[in-house]
């Protein structure tokens, strides 16, 4: 506890914390708070007949102050809360060590698997230390990753190249009419297609549901199952032609390009 208070004026126990931290708790955090309510259940442990304690925090930082009380219930349901916590941890078998800042308090980091080795490491000469086999798989292993950054950092660069290069290809081939274009040992093969396709259900949800909804209307849906661009492909075709007038403005019309680099 870090002050205890008798006042006078109020006849009141106060209990009080002195917060360092850099973010201002809120009232609801305070009047949840769980420390403060242990020190007034302590208090009560002690001097039973007291009535009611004030909790004060004090922001250091901010320069503010928050207050709170606990009623008997609350302190009850506290008390019983802390048990069960109690329990859980007498009960429990497996201890996983959990970094925090309450790290640079704690007592065991000689033993503590987070900590160990770090520890050990500290106090080694320097030759010793590169000698670590610990500190060895770790400087290998940092070496590999940041080879392994290096190269996907080319992928993307290597990847940005070749789609200029795609483009000058795409070009290429258009201005001499050619679908491949050769090399010495491999050549490029350009696929350019005129592809007439419904709307997809995620980038266009009112049209692609207007065309359902037209289908549907015209016992033309079961055929296709959903909208899709197979449906253009395979169905459409044999349709009437007012249907096909009816679904037009819908359909889209694009110009689909790949490229692919094949062996001669
Ligand atoms: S050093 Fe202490 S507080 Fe930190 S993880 Fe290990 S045991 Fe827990």
């Amino acid at each position: 506890m870090d002050r205890l208070d008798w006042n006078d004026k109020t006849n009141m126990f106060e209990i009080h914390d002195y917060k360092v931290t850099g973010s201002l708790m809120t009232q609801e955090e305070a009047d949840s708070d769980w420390q403060l309510g242990l020190y007034h259940i302590a208090l009560k442990e002690k001097w039973p007949d007291i009535k009611a304690v004030k909790l004060v925090w004090h922001s250091l930082l901010y320069n503010t102050e928050f207050t709170s009380s606990r009623t008997s219930v609350q302190l009850e349901d506290l008390q019983k809360n802390v048990i069960e916590e109690i329990k859980k941890i007498e009960e429990c078998t497996d201890f996983p060590p959990h970094k925090s800042a309450l790290c640079d308090w704690c007592s065991y980091q000689l033993i503590c698997p987070l900590w160990k080795h770090p520890k050990a490491m500290e106090v080694l000469p320097i030759n010793e230390y590169k000698n670590d086999t610990g500190v060895q798989l770790v400087t290998k292993y940092a070496i590999l990753d940041n080879d392994k950054k290096g190269l996907q950092e080319k992928i993307v660069s290597i990847e940005a190249e070749q789609h200029k290069i795609e483009e000058a290809a795409f070009e290429f081939a258009e201005k001499n009419g050619v679908y491949v274009i050769d090399g010495p040992e491999t050549q490029l093969k350009i696929d350019i297609k005129k592809e007439s396709r419904p709307p997809m259900k995620n980038e266009d949800p009112e049209s692609w549901q207007a065309l359902r909804d037209i289908l549907i209307k015209e016992k033309k849906y079961e055929e296709v199952s959903t909208i899709n661009s197979n449906m253009f492909k395979y169905r459409v075709r044999a349709w009437p032609r007012d249907l096909v007038e009816k679904i037009k403005r819908y359909i889209r019309n694009e110009i689909t390009k790949s490229i692919r680099l094949i062996k001669k």
